[in-house]
């Protein structure tokens, strides 16, 4: 059994438990969102690793100039200001796994992204305007879900998303079971809105690198050299 850290057994045993599963209209489901309805066209994936967030405890001074890990765009870019983000790298996992080693691959407990369309390699790992006035500068692909790791072996493992559900009518918080491909860097496991596809592996958020409050981030794990949009 692989060694975890304090912060990554919490948010498996204490604080995922504490809302996953959960239904739209049960009261664990609104402490991920509470203002979905039926038919109002967003998803609620990213009320997950909100919820995880905001238990570990984040610093009201990042939040306030935008650094808090809220939304998709804004998560992936309060992780690459920190240090805590790990873009995905497809050939050096194929590499990893040909020389007989463990790929470099998220964690139980980080928050993973996918994502689709054109810009991986030029717009992935730099830190996007989330203004409208810029937004044109930032060619990245899209983000498509976030979701937490659960537990991960080898190509298997189990996820904890929200958005699940048909969702237009309902929503859902659930464990999943995921598999990696790492031939293509895609994975598959939680339902998108158009049932179940393979998408890529965008990178993750390495939960142990993240400043939150709780006081239990791993020292050294970051940062990394990243692209700064002046905004
Ligand atoms: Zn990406």
């Amino acid at each position: 059994m692989e060694q975890l850290s304090a912060r990554r057994r919490r948010i498996l045993t204490q604080i995922l438990p504490a809302v996953v599963p959960s239904t739209y209209g049960d009261n664990r489901f609104g402490e991920i969102d509470s203002n979905w309805t039926p038919g109002c066209g967003y998803t609620t994936c990213g009320g997950l690793p909100a919820y995880v967030s905001n238990h570990l405890g984040q610093n009201p001074s990042h939040k306030k100039r935008g650094y808090g890990l809220g939304g998709l765009i804004g998560m992936r870019n309060a992780a690459l200001r920190f240090g805590a983000w790990v873009h995905h790298d497809p050939l050096a996992t194929q590499a990893s796994i040909a020389r007989g080693e463990a790929p470099k691959l998220p964690r139980p407990g980080d928050y993973y992204l996918l994502c689709s369309g054109r810009g991986r390699s030029t717009g992935c790992n730099h830190i996007a305007p989330t203004s409208q006035k810029m937004a044109w500068r930032y060619k990245g692909a899209t983000i498509e879900h976030v979701g937490i790791i659960v537990e991960a072996k080898g190509d298997l493992g189990r996820t904890a998303d929200a958005g699940q559900g048909y969702s237009k009518v309902t929503q859902q918080a659930l464990y999943m079971f995921c598999r990696f491909n790492a031939a293509t860097g895609r994975m598959t496991g939680e339902v998108g809105a158009k049932g179940r596809p393979m998408r890529r592996l965008c990178g993750w958020v390495n939960i142990d690198a993240f400043p939150f409050t709780d006081g239990q981030a791993v020292v050294g794990a970051g940062p990394q050299h990243v692209k700064w949009w002046k905004e």
